[in-house]
């Protein structure tokens, strides 16, 4: 539905370079953010919106924790949205890849898009997201958003006083088991191994909350329901016993990775991917190039917040071309 409407036909003469002085890579909440910024301070921006235009919240049912929809929206409804007020003020909307970057010497940089249309970009808006990390097997891709969930801030609501499950043994899974304990009558964590991989505050507390229930050396075999999550199948790695438990909800929370890829030779990132940005501002460590959304932030994660970190990016950016354009710079 989204990707009929965005505009790949804008792509011409593939052998002359475009010039422009805002290019947008990800569609996410922040690069449309950034986008609707960007548009109405008239830097022209260019956004690349990716392969699944719109990013995570594509993926997700109701979202209900954004200020502004008191009756809560569909995540992709919400992106559609999102994406036509960036359009409304002449955001040039792309459906397409940006496959390689330079980010050497001075800007405008030389960056491609779908493997042979070259953009020459006074600045970046880095906003490409995280992925999630998924078990893999067959029943969670057929279950996603009808009880299989990779985020229980977002979606830990609609299993109010329901029993639910979550995979993962890292900080994550600790912060969301002891979320969703709050909100849930029961909570299964399945640990892979006989350890959990979190600090020892984040055991300690999930250790000490009564209604979550910790199954080590467990691995999820199937998660059961056909319509929607009515129980999962955990056999004992060490056993090879199974047995059922019934949740309605299933969270997954085995990590995320960042969407950085193909910035890695130019930009400073930490070990896992996550872009570094200097504390408080949007800027990496290449001038002219500014990083936002979760490809920068592996701790909130929220739409709200990739949102502002959006309008961050696009302000430092104008005030970048400003500061570059002014006649006493
Ligand atoms: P981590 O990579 O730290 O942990 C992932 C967990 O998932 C590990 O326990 C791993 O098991 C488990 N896992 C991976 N694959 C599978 C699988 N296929 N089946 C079952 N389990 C699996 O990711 P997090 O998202 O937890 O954390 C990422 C980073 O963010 C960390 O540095 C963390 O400290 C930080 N963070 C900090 C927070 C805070 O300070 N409040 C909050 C959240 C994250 P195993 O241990 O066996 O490898």
């Amino acid at each position: 539905m989204i990707i009929e409407t965005i505009n790949a036909s804008k792509i011409s003469n593939m052998n002359t370079p475009e010039k422009i002085e805002c290019l947008i890579v990800g569609s996410g909440p922040a690069g449309y953010t950034a986008a609707i910024y960007a548009a109405r301070a008239d830097m022209k921006p260019i956004m690349y919106a990716g392969m699944q235009p719109g990013g995570q919240l594509t993926i997700t049912t109701d979202v209900e924790n954004y200020p502004g929809y008191p009756d809560g929206i569909m995540g992709p409804e919400m992106m559609e949205q999102f994406r036509k007020q960036a359009e409304r003020f002449g955001t040039d909307v792309r459906y397409g890849m940006i496959t390689s970057v330079d980010f050497s010497g001075k800007p405008p940089y030389k960056v491609i898009a779908d493997e042979n249309h070259e953009i020459l970009a006074e600045t970046v808006i880095i906003a490409t997201g995280a992925s999630a990390k998924w078990l893999g097997i067959p029943s969670e891709e057929k279950l996603n958003g009808r009880g299989v969930s990779a985020c229980a801030v977002c979606d830990g609501f609609f299993f109010k006083c329901k029993d639910v499950a979550i995979v993962g043994a890292g900080d994550t899974a600790c912060e969301e088991a002891s979320y969703l304990a709050k909100i849930c009558s029961k909570v299964y964590m399945i640990v892979r191994r006989d350890e959990f991989r979190a600090s020892k505050a984040m055991q300690h507390r999930v250790l000490n909350t009564p209604n979550i229930e910790v199954l080590f050396n467990s691995v999820t075999d199937e998660i059961l329901g056909e319509s929607k999550v009515d129980g999962a199948r955990i056999k004992n790695a060490t056993t090879g016993e199974m047995r059922n438990i019934d949740v309605q909800g299933f969270f997954v929370a085995i990590g995320h990775k960042p969407n950085t890829d193909v910035f890695k030779d130019f930009l400073d990132m930490d070990e896992t991917g996550y872009l570094l940005t200097v504390p408080g501002t949007s800027k990496t460590n290449i001038e002219g190039v500014f990083a936002c959304g979760d490809a920068q932030d592996k701790v909130y994660r929220q739409a709200v917040t990739a949102a502002g970190s959006g309008c961050m990016a696009a302000l430092d950016a104008e005030r970048y071309l400003a500061a570059k354009h002014s006649p006493v710079a």
